[in-house]
Order: C-alpha cells, then structure tokens, then sequence
C-alpha cells in the first residue's frame, strides 16, 4: 500500500464536479441502499469501499454497520481508528433495485447472511417506524447467537408484532437448549416459513456472494417467480 488511506474531508459542490452531498442529503435514503465510503491518504493514495445503510429514511442520521475483515484495508480503518469528529467521504446513497418502502404491497421475505442483515435492518426499521403492517419473514444466518448483529432489537421487534416472523439458522455453534434451525439455510427451512407463492411475496436476499447465489436458487428450485427475488452481495467492493 503507498500510504495509509484516512478519512477525507468533504468537497463543495463546484459545477461538472464530483456531487459532494452534505450529511442530511445523506440521511434520508429509501431502506435498502448503500454508499461508498472513500478514503484518501496524505500522498494522495485512494480506497474506497461499499457500505449499506443500517439507519431508515425517518431516523435523520445514516447508520452503517462494518464487519472487520482480516487484514483489511477500509474496514480496519473504520473500526480502529476513525475517530468522533473525523470527516468522512461518501459517495450516494446508490443502489434502485435492492430497496423497499411501505407502500411495495404483498408480504417481504428477508434472507440475511452474517453482516448482510445491515440494508435488511433498514428495511424493517422503516416498515416499524411507519407502522406499515406489511407481512414480514426474516430468516438470518450467523455462525452463533452471538454473531446475531442486532439480535436484541430484532428480538424486541418481533415481540410487539404479530406480522413479524424472526427465524435464525446457527450454522456453528448453538446454545444447548437451542430448539431452532442448526446449520445452513437450506430448501427444507426456506419452504416450512416462506409465504406461499399464491401471496406473491418479495424476497430480498443479502450476504456474501456465495451465500447470496445459493439462496435465490433455492427460492427458485421452490417455484418462486426469479423476478420476485432481489439480490445484494457483499463481494470485496475495492477500489
Ligand atoms: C453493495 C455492498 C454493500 C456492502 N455492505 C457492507 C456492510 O454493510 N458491512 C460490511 O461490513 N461490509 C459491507 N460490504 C463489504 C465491504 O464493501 C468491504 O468489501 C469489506 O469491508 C472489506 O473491505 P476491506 O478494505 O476491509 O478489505 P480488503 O482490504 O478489500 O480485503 C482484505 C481481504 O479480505 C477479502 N475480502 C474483502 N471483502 C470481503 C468480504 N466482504 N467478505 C470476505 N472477504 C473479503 C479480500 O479478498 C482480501 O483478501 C459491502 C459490499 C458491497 C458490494
């Protein structure tokens, strides 16, 4: 690496340049969406990364949740030594497809691998929020109840609503008592919890990239409509 990237400070708005968005431009994207988070070193050495949104359109302030990854370059930095008060420079919010908002109808079937619970978390904050009684499945995968991101609110979430259905699939390390699913999502887990296909439900399926392929072919070896199965994979984002 030619020199340590850190946070960079953020641009003006000059015409034909780069759009610089001030941080409430920022904070009221549709659930579901990402930005790039861009660093630059002293020497001018550039790294920048996609992160999703955690935070819902109605909470005013952007929220992202990063995942440390070995030896890595922005999620290090970002967890180690970005500090209260650093500047940071994004680029977004971006991503059309992979959203959801209240008024998209019909039952949502969200499918979480580890950290791809992060835009998923948005969408079922924003369905909260807005006291939209939309139908709603999640089935997370994590390696342990403790790799649960968000498991208190989400356990929460689900305790004051009867539209909202939490399965976790621990594929590790369970608890004894655990009486839920032990190891990977598979066909069977999809089929005894997804809505029926005669109600038409909308997936969105997020998580690494093999994670991610290997759950929209199940849903559609199920008979699910592969128009109705929205994907976001957390593959290396680098640049
Ligand atoms: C649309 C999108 C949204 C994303 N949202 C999130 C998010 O909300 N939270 C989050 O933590 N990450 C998210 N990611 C992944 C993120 O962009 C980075 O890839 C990740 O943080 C690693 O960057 P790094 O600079 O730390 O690692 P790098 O220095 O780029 O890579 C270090 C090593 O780890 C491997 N590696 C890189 N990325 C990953 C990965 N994602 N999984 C496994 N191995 C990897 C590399 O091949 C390399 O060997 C998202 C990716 C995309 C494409």
């Amino acid at each position: 690496m030619a020199g340590r990237p850190g946070a960079g400070s953020r641009g003006r708005n000059e015409p034909g340049q780069e759009h610089h968005p001030a941080a409430d431009e920022l904070v009221r994207p549709p659930a579901g969406q990402h930005v790039d988070v861009r660093l630059t070193a002293s020497n001018g050495y550039r790294a920048e990364r996609s992160y999703s949104i955690a935070s819902p359109p109605e909470d005013g302030r952007l929220t992202l949740t990063v995942e440390r990854v070995r030896d890595g370059e922005v999620s290090s930095y970002l967890l180690d030594e970005l500090r209260v008060g650093d500047d940071l420079e994004f680029r977004g919010p971006i991503g059309g497809y992979f959203v959801w908002s209240r008024n998209h109808g019909g039952p949502i079937c969200l499918i979480a691998g580890g950290t791809g619970i992060t835009p998923l978390m948005a969408m079922l904050r924003h369905r909260e929020k807005s006291s939209d009684a939309t139908p709603a499945l999640l089935i997370y995968s994590a390696r342990s109840l403790a790799d649960v991101v968000y498991r208190k609110e989400l356990d929460a979430m689900a305790s004051r609503d009867d539209d909202l259905r939490l399965v976790y699939a621990l594929t590790r390390e369970q608890p004894s008592d655990w009486l839920g699913h032990c190891g990977r999502i598979d066909e069977a887990l999809l089929a005894g919890h997804c809505f029926p296909r005669e109600q038409n439900p909308t997936s969105f399926v997020c998580g690494p990239t093999d994670f991610v392929e290997s759950i929209a072919r199940m849903l559609v070896r199920l008979g699910f409509d592969p128009l109705t199965i929205k994907t976001e994979r957390f593959g290396p984002s680098g640049g």
